[in-house]
This record gives C-alpha cells, sequence and structure tokens, in this order.
C-alpha cells in the first residue's frame, strides 16, 4: 500500500520509489494516471487498474498473483490507498489469503490538512465524502451535530458551495471551518472563518471554490451541566443529616469534587427547605 503525491511530486517517499522500482506489477486506480506518475520518476511498471467498480474481481486476480510469488504495489490517483480511495477490500483478501499487506506511509490531504491549520482541538473525527445527495448530506450532518471533535470531510469542487450551505443550516453559523485547499498545488489556501461567513468568502472568489478541499470544521460545544449533579447531591443531604452546614458542604466538595459556591448554595436551599 504505496502513498503517492496528493500534488507536488516531490512528496513521495524514498522508500515508494524503491519499491514502485521493484516490484512485478503496480495497481492503479486510474493506470493513465499513475502511468504519468511513474514516468515522471522514470519507473516502468507493468500496471494493472483496480477502482472502487472492479475491486474484488481484480483483488482476487492479485491474491493470485502473490500466489505465484510475484510482488504488488497497489497506489490510488493521490495520497494515502484505501483512505476515501480503493483499497481495503483488496487488503482483507490479501490477509485472508495468507499474504502481507505493508503499509507504506506518505502524503494524506486530512493530516496535511491539520498539520498546518494551528487548531488545538486534539480530537478529530475524519468524516470523508458526505454524501452527494443534499438530503443525504443534511441527514448525516445531524448525526455528527453533537459530535464534540472536530469533523474532517472531504469535498471536490462540484459540491463545495452546497456542502458548506448544509454545514452551516445543520451545524450552525458559530462554529468555525477552515479551508484547506490544493494543498501542496501552486494555488494552496488555507483559510478559517465561521460557518457563517464561509459562503460569503467562498462567493466573493470564484478560484476560491475550484480544486479540492478538505474542511475542517469545530466540534460541538460541550455544555457543562449548571449546578450540582445528582451524586453530589445525594452525598450533601446525608451529610447535611449529621453535621453542621460548614462541616458538611466542606466534606461534601472533598467527596464529589463539585465547586464549593455550589454546594453551599444548595446547602443554604435545603436547610431551608427549598
Ligand atoms: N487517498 C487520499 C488521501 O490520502 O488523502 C484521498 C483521496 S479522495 C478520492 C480525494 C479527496 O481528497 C479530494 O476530493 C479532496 O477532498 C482531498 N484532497 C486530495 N488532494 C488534496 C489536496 N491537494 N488539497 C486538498 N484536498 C485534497
Amino acid at each position: 500500500m504505496v502513498a503517492t503525491p496528493i500534488g507536488n511530486l516531490g512528496d513521495i517517499t524514498l522508500r515508494a520509489l524503491e519499491v514502485l522500482r521493484g516490484v512485478d506489477v503496480v495497481a492503479a486506480e486510474d493506470t493513465r494516471d499513475s502511468g504519468r506518475l511513474l514516468n515522471h520518476y522514470g519507473i516502468a511498471a507493468r500496471l494493472v487498474a483496480l477502482h472502487e467498480h472492479n475491486e474484488r474481481n481484480a483483488g482476487a486476480k492479485i491474491v493470485a498473483l502473490l500466489g505465484e510469488g510475484k510482488s504488488v504495489a497497489l497506489i490510488s490517483d493521490a495520497g494515502t490507498p484505501a483512505i476515501s480511495d480503493p483499497g481495503a477490500h483488496l487488503v482483507a483478501a490479501v490477509r485472508a489469503a495468507g499474504f502481507k499487506a505493508v503499509p507504506l506511509p506518505g502524503a494524506n490531504a486530512a493530516i496535511a490538512a491539520l498539520s498546518a491549520a494551528g487548531l488545538a482541538e486534539m480530537h478529530f473525527l475524519f468524516y470523508g465524502f458526505l454524501p452527494h445527495s443534499g438530503s443525504e448530506r443534511r441527514r448525516q450532518l445531524e448525526t455528527l451535530k453533537d459530535t464534540p471533535h472536530l469533523l474532517v470531510f472531504y469535498e471536490s469542487p462540484h459540491r463545495i458551495l452546497a456542502c458548506v450551505a448544509d454545514l452551516q443550516a445543520v451545524l450552525g453559523g458559530a462554529r468555525r471551518i477552515t479551508f484547506a485547499r490544493e494543498l501542496t498545488k501552486l494555488y494552496e489556501t488555507i483559510h478559517a472563518c465561521a460557518l457563517e461567513e464561509a459562503l460569503a468568502w467562498l462567493e466573493a472568489d470564484p478560484n476560491q471554490q475550484k480544486g479540492e478541499f478538505v474542511l475542517l470544521v469545530s466540534g460541538a460545544e460541550v455544555v457543562k451541566e449548571e449546578g450540582v449533579g445528582a451524586a453530589a447531591r445525594h452525598i450533601l443531604e446525608i451529610l447535611l443529616a449529621e453535621l453542621p452546614l460548614k462541616q458538611a458542604v466542606k466534606l461534601a466538595v472533598e467527596i464529589s469534587g463539585e465547586k464549593k459556591n455550589a454546594l453551599y448554595e444548595l446547602a443554604l436551599a435545603l436547610k431551608k427547605g427549598d
């Protein structure tokens, strides 16, 4: 599983070049595109097609090649195979047949975007492509609405406006979006704004609607429940029945970890019988 560049042809590893030169067969999503790529590096390889429409059949042939003792490299049109690209079924078939599937890590659009976006969010959810149909897309977004983690989407220029409109409609205008467009290419752009400003930004310059996109959308804000949790209240009630108010509050704070002020207010209210 050999990662190839996502734009800049320099973004290929030494190991990838060595493997692509050395294998008996290179399986590629688009043999014409990959032919150009291999040509660029002066690699003459025997190419076979493996794309989403023939992955199972082509996979069986590749397993047969491995059975004959041949070596095969899989590349996709760009980036890391099997990441929003064909490859997963092939790997499963290769493993099931008792052969090894070896990753050769390299370029990946989502990771490139995350590394240069300057976002401090610790966790992210890689979603990849949302559905093409508007209603299906909005339905999927509803399921992601409360996710507290940064959301990472792939999007093509054909659907960027509709997709951003739906992101705003379903997730709300206050969330931040980072556009990571045409990474590693001439018109590379990384732009962050509120979702409510995003459509206007895209529409102000049609050039910004072209090319390939990674969209990073901040996660749902976690609303910390106001007041005291049920467990802390229960502890406080027990302590108040036995101890003076101040002492009960002090112990309840130690046991529950809740804020002293909140427990003190609650203790006063309980004493008053509210
Ligand atoms: N396997 C690839 C990877 O490892 O990132 C992704 C392949 S997926 C079919 C193609 C999508 O990845 C594009 O529609 C776009 O969302 C994203 N992408 C690929 N290259 C990109 C680039 N140079 N800049 C921004 N996004 C890119």
